[in-house]
């Protein structure tokens, strides 16, 4: 280790011009092997569910550099020009991220992809530019009107995330009308959130994934299905699994880590249908999408997948 306090003044300043141009260069090592990484689906190996998880959990980067470092790595395996900017410091992260949901938006609210090489104008328009100013190149490129544009979340010290909503007066006022016709007063805050709980819990009836509302006994056997059909659980079995999975994935690693994924959770055939399993209890088990996606991988291997999954192609 040298000791910085014998440097001179000018000799410190080219020091950390140095170190700074070696930082871009591993920045950019590390979204090409991010790329590798999400390729083989190496993270789902792990018994990761998602390559979020893997790179702040096991990486140890904090949500928005893991962000940022998906959303670069992605946008260089699009556009290939973008890691020579990125090396060279005239594209940073941050800008290339904010690209990319402007180009998002931009296809949400008009339903038309941006093409790879309107995607390339736009980065190499940015190229150089300060946050305000490529703000105003993406807004002028790639134009939503307010209500299409991403909401933005900030995650806080405390854990949580704040969200800030601009609505249009339209927008506001369904609000307003649910408001009036609700017996209690509620903040939008509670009002928003019943009913997204409201929503979740109708969606997780749906699918198995809670118990049905019991009215009464003749409603439920109603609903109940007789029989198991062929290739699908009955609700019983769905249940049950549910309820010994403690709606967690069933993903185990080679190495012994459980997936914590709670979310957009799938029932799985452990022995396939086609290969003779049945649907039953035995050879039922709970998988997240990513993990139901890497088995399916493993079974069937990448090419057969490749054109389902654009990830998965390229080398
Ligand atoms: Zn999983």
């Amino acid at each position: 280790m040298e000791v910085l306090s014998r440097f001179t003044n000018q000799e410190l300043n080219h020091k950390i011009q140095s170190t700074v141009r070696e930082e871009r260069r591993a920045t950019v090592e590390v979204l090409r092997l991010l790329r590798e990484i999400e390729r083989r689906m190496v993270y789902a190996e792990l018994g990761f569910p998602s390559l979020f998880a893997y790179c702040t959990v096991e990486l140890g980067y904090s949500e928005a550099a893991a962000s940022r470092r998906i959303e670069a790595m992605r946008a260089m395996r699009d556009v290939a020009e973008i890691e020579e900017k990125i090396e060279s410091g005239e594209l940073s992260l941050s800008t290339v991220a904010q690209a990319r949901v402007a180009i998002r938006a931009h296809e949400r609210e008009t339903k038309v992809k941006v093409t790879a090489e309107q995607t390339k104008s736009v980065m190499l328009q940015l190229s150089g530019l300060s946050k305000r100013a490529a703000e105003k190149v993406l807004v002028r490129e790639l134009p939503v009107t307010l209500s299409a544009q991403p909401i933005p979340e900030r995650q806080l010290a405390t854990g949580g995330t704040r969200v800030t909503l601009d609505l249009t007066e339209d927008e506001m006022a369904v609000i307003e009308d649910l408001r009036r016709l609700q017996s209690k007063t509620q903040s939008t805050k509670d009002l928003l959130l019943n009913l997204a709980r409201k929503e979740l819990a109708r969606k997780k009836r749906e699918r198995g994934e809670a118990p049905p509302i019991r009215e009464s006994k003749q409603t439920t056997e109603a609903i109940t299905p007789p029989a198991e059909e062929a290739g699908h659980f009955s609700a019983p079995v769905k249940r049950l699994a549910w309820q010994k999975a403690e709606s967690q994935c069933e993903y185990m690693s080679p190495s012994g880590r459980r997936c914590e994924a709670r979310h957009r959770l799938e029932f799985d055939h452990r022995k396939p249908l086609a290969l003779g399993g049945e649907s039953s209890s035995q050879n039922i088990r709970i998988l997240c999408r990513e993990h139901n996606v890497f088995q399916a991988v493993l079974k069937l291997g990448a090419p057969v997948m490749a054109p389902y999954l654009p990830r998965l192609s390229g080398s």
